[in-house]
């Protein structure tokens, strides 16, 4: 069209030079065309930079797309190949963005990538690129990087700062990023292979924290509480204390419940405070393995001084079919050298994929590892489903039923009938929160197998167990 329009112009004003005699006709229309023939090759050669320019860029961060990216990365090889100075190349995948467009809009989801670019450009030198690649994937070429160590701890401040609270509409979101790299020239020598290796790194790292985003509860953790617990868990402030878990015929302590406590300098903060938060996120099978691997060598630790005690530890219900906890559990078994039979895993039926279908192949090499299961909380939503689907040899007695049982109220009929159901499908029952005689000798009474409670013991650490077994126990006595 502009060349249409150029020759249109330039053949109008020849023609008037010709009819003005002012020059020869020939000659004015060459002059003519070949000016404004300079013209617009000026005007179209700035429109192709322009187009240029936008098609190396994205067009809602600014940052470089792929095809400047892939011209930095030539560009970087090229540098070290000359100057043997190396350089590591980043691939940032965003974890909890999809949430944030899903719940809060795509203007919001905007906004919040804009600030993406700005922030992982703060922490970057200003000669590295930061380039959009996707969606949510955000690629870095770190000119200078040399070892993991460095590209490592620049992966820390990276997701420190994307870590950091965005707001949005009047709120705020929180996102994480799973980062992997690639050292050149350690890693490869070609963009590919840096690429692939830095993806494959991602996705390492990614396969724990998706998980945590495609549970459905995700609003509802907590992330500062999440992080408190990871580094309590890293530094060994992870402390596991033990209930006894008395035969109600013969009032001999036969277990001990392993319940966690995270320490404080100055307090134990209870589960209650962290649980409901950890079991949504994978954290939740390195506690599961930190207590179970805690509560066998106790056992053995016992024994020492005189006292066969079983263990129980709780394992929350999603990971009851999870192939990598089982053969870490029959890991532990081995390592320990403890009888299988002697842990005993709590199922707690309640959290996220409670009383959904098990895979039955997991379960039963779960079950064939010998160790023996329990259904926690009884009577408690989602419990019943739970005993349809689990294989188990014993179910403990919600808590609840048992804080005002033997007055004759409906709580002595349904620990009456829950011991019935658990009996007739041929399992032992563990009565929990016994606080006073009259739970104690009502429990007994309604033929309950076990039981656990304030009034027999409270939780403690295993060395102090050990003592109060020795001194304190018995402090009741059967038949009142
Ligand atoms: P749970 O498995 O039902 O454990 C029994 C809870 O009842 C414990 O609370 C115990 O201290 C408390 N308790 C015991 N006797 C009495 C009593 O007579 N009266 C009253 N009112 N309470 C009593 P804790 O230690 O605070 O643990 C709470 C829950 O946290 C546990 O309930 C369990 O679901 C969870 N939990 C504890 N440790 C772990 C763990 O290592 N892993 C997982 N996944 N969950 C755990
Ligand atoms: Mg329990
Ligand atoms: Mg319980």
């Amino acid at each position: 069209m502009v060349a249409a329009l150029v020759v249109g112009i330039g053949l109008i004003a020849g023609f008037e030079l010709v009819r003005q005699e002012r020059i020869n006709a020939a000659f004015a229309v060459a002059i003519t065309l070949a000016g404004w023939a300079g013209i617009a090759t000026l005007l179209l050669g700035r429109q192709i930079q322009i187009a240029h320019a936008l098609s190396l860029r994205d067009p809602l961060t600014g940052l470089p797309n792929r095809a400047l990216l892939n011209d930095r990365i030539e560009q970087a090889l090229a540098r070290s190949r000359r100057t043997e100075e190396p350089f590591a190349l980043l691939v940032v995948d965003l974890d909890g963005f999809k949430g944030v467009n899903d719940v809060r809009g795509h203007e919001a989801g905007n906004q919040v990538l804009r600030t993406i670019g700005r922030r992982l450009e703060s922490v970057v030198r200003a000669t590295d690129t930061v380039a959009r690649v996707g969606g949510d994937e955000f690629v870095v070429v770190s000119l200078g990087t040399a070892t993991d160590d460095e590209a490592a701890a620049l992966v820390g401040r990276m997701r420190q700062s994307l870590r950091r609270p965005y707001g949005v509409d009047g709120g705020h979101v929180e996102i994480d990023a799973s980062i992997g790299w690639a050292l050149f020239p350690q890693d490869g020598l070609e963009p590919a292979d840096l690429i692939a290796r830095a993806d494959g790194q991602m996705y390492a790292t990614k396969r724990d924290s998706s998980q945590e985003d495609a549970l459905p509860y995700l609003r509802s953790v907590d992330r500062g509480v999440i992080r408190d617990f990871e580094s309590a868990l890293e530094r060994g402030q992870i402390v596991v204390h033990y209930q006894p878990i008395v035969d109600v015929r013969s009032g001999a302590v036969r277990a001990a419940e392993a319940l966690v406590r995270r320490a404080h300098p100055d307090r134990l903060v209870t589960p209650s405070e962290f649980i409901p938060h950890v079991e949504q996120t994978p954290l939740v099978k390195a506690l599961t393995l930190a207590v179970a691997d805690d509560a066998l060598r106790r056992i053995e630790e016992w024994e020492q001084v005189g006292h066969s005690l079983d263990v129980a530890v709780n394992v929350p219900y999603r990971l009851v079919d999870d192939p990598e906890l089982v053969e870490e559990i029959a890991d532990l078994l081995d390592r320990t050298g403890v009888d299988p039979a002697r842990l005993t895993l709590e199922v707690v039926p309640s959290g996220p994929g409670a009383g959904s279908e098990l895979d039955p192949f997991v379960v039963k090499r779960l079950r064939g590892l010998g160790v023996r299961m329990s259904l926690d909380d009884l009577g408690r939503a989602a419990s019943v489903a739970a005993i349809r689907t689990l294989p188990l040899d014993q179910v403990k007695i919600d808590a609840m039923f048992l804080h005002d049982v033997g007055r004759g109220g409906r709580s002595d009929a349904i620990v009456r009938s829950l011991v019935e159901l658990a009996h007739r499908l041929g399992l032992e029952t563990v009565a929990e929160g016994v606080e006073s005689r009259l739970a104690w000798e009502a429990a007994a009474a309604l033929g309950c197998d076990y039981a656990q409670g304030f009034f027999l013991g409270h939780p403690m650490p295993a060395g102090r167990l050990a003592e109060w077994l020795a001194g304190t126990w018995p402090v009741i006595t059967t038949g009142g």
